[in-house]
């Protein structure tokens, strides 16, 4: 059945709603009529406070300008995350936004030259990486092999992009809704809310977060349980104040014994949080790790959330489709969630934009992308887990001997075998990310390639200690990620 789009229902305000809605106002241009409702009664989630750097084509997209996004939001730069104790206790390594140099066989090369005695991190010939360990941080020029995120505040980010949707003609109802009315054909005709008012739509856009209002009550769409792989399910999230002047330009994610912690350093706070999974840990056990670890004083108490991870079957089911937590959460390992409720912005502005009604097919179209972009994501999340050494818990133990999806599996023997690193940026996360995580892990591909095998040992270790001295002396002449940000906010 083909769909007209006039009128278009957001429900929900968190990131998520706030988000579609600023976007769809921006883009659409009055060409329809565009109401998010959402219940102050529940709330938002709240969380959420680490970004991938294609949250700045969001901003930009929508002509947010950076330094007031900063100001009202008390963000911070982030260059990338550091994994302590992921591989053994007391190592640690960096995913970050940047270039190793020549990807496509320096990953060999540098394996190489592991394997002949060189202890450095491959992280020393990554220009981000070193200025995160040193605390700095400028803006990079169009030369700069890397890009970069930011921290934030979700709660001010939803209630600042709130006041641009609403200048640009969204509309804004209060209250939470009781009944979902459907249409002959299953789909939704409006929603209802307590007092009695009635929202009719064309499109319903759930985002409703983990109640998945539409989608999954309503519409009762299949949930794909991730659990086995991603074992998770619960988080204590405790923000405390921010100690001294220095900011760390990256989050920073500690492998514990039944899950990981968080640390996020905002402009006013430190953000922190586990992780947890409660087949490997009890939830008392878990909040007392967490408070045992604060490096400040708690703003409140510790606050317990609970999750399963994995994504509905279809997103776009009748005329309801879903973005956010109401489609599916993967774990805040690698920072995914707000990537994935922009991704599926952009996809579904494409289709509305079209200029012709939608059809079963544009719906396909959509929930294939989505569906491939949770999986490849899986994937990369469980790629941290799985390398591990460590032996010391329940938790690790699982993950360490468990059977990997077939898709990863290969990729995993791709690059064991060959060193062959798969280029695929769709799902967010491209070459050198998968590198980074392998590296950080220490796992190499068994054999050399064969061209860099030619290349004496002199001459490729001094092109290295050249890379990285001069790396080292740029990052040298930068200021510290504070100094940067307070010029910024001016
Ligand atoms: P919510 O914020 O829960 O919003 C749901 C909305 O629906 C609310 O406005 C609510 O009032 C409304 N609603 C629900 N039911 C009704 C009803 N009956 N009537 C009316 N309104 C209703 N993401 C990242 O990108 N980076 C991170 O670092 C990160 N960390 C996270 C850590 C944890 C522990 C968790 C659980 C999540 C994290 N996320 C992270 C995910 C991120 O928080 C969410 O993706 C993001 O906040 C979007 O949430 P949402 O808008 O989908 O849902």
């Amino acid at each position: 059945m083909t769909q007209k789009v006039d009128r278009i229902v957001v429900v929900g305000g968190g990131s998520a709603g706030w988000m579609v809605a600023a976007a769809l106002v921006t883009g659409l241009k009055g060409r329809a009529c565009v109401e998010v409702v959402e219940s102050e009664d529940i709330g938002i989630i709240g969380v959420g406070e680490a970004t991938f750097p294609s949250i700045r084509n969001y901003n930009q997209l929508i002509g947010v300008d950076e330094r007031d996004f900063l100001r009202a939001t008390n963000g911070t730069y982030k260059l990338g995350i550091r994994f302590c104790d992921w591989l053994d206790v007391g190592k640690d390594y960096f995913h970050t936004f940047g270039h190793f140099g020549n990807l496509f066989g320096s990953q060999t090369l540098w394996g190489q030259h592991r394997r002949m005695g060189l202890t450095e991190p491959l992280g020393v010939q990554c220009v981000p990486t070193v200025m995160a360990m040193k605390g700095r941080f400028v803006l990079p020029d169009d030369q700069a092999q890397f890009k970069y995120a930011y921290h934030f505040d979700a709660v001010q980010y939803a209630a600042f992009l709130r006041n641009l949707a609403l200048q640009r003609g969204a509309r804004h109802t209060l209250g939470r809704i009781t009944e979902v009315s459907r249409r002959a054909d299953g789909g939704v005709a409006a929603v209802q809310l307590e007092d009695g008012r009635r929202i009719e739509g064309d499109l319903f856009v759930d985002c409703s977060g983990f109640r998945s209002l539409l989608l999954g009550r309503t519409l009762e769409e299949p949930f794909v349980d991730f659990s086995h792989w991603l074992p998770v399910d619960g988080a204590w999230a405790c923000p405390t104040e921010r100690v001294g002047e220095e900011l760390t330009p990256y989050t920073q994610a500690t492998a514990l014994e039944g899950g990981w912690a968080w640390r996020i350093p905002l402009q006013n706070r430190t953000g922190h949080g586990h992780v947890f999974s409660s087949r490997f840990i009890d939830a008392d056990r878990a909040r007392e790790q967490l408070l045992a670890r604060l490096d400040g004083k708690p703003l409140g108490e510790p606050r317990l959330l609970r999750f399963t991870t994995g994504h509905r079957e279809r997103f776009w089911v009748h005329n309801v489709v879903a973005i956010g937590l109401s489609s599916g959460f993967l774990e805040p390992l690698e920072s995914t969630s707000i990537y994935l409720i922009q991704d599926g912005i952009s996809r579904l502005m494409t289709l509305l934009t079209a200029g012709r009604p939608l059809d079963e097919n544009d719906r396909a179209l959509f929930n294939d992308g989505a569906a491939r972009r949770f999986t490849r994501i899986r994937d990369f999340i469980i790629l941290h887990y799985c390398l591990t050494r460590r032996r010391d818990s329940e938790l690790w133990r699982h993950v360490s001997s468990m059977v990997l999806p077939e898709t990863l599996a290969f990729r995993m023997e791709l690059w064991r075998r060959y060193g062959v690193l798969h280029e695929y940026d769709e799902e967010g996360f491209d070459a050198t990310s998968w590198l980074a995580i392998h590296a950080g892990m220490e796992h190499w591909p068994e054999r050399n390639d064969p061209v860099f095998s030619e290349i004496p040992r002199e001459r490729a270790m001094a092109a290295l200690d050249q890379r990285r001295k001069a790396i080292a002396a740029s990052v040298e002449r930068m200021p510290q990620h504070h100094r940067t940000l307070l010029k910024m906010l001016g």
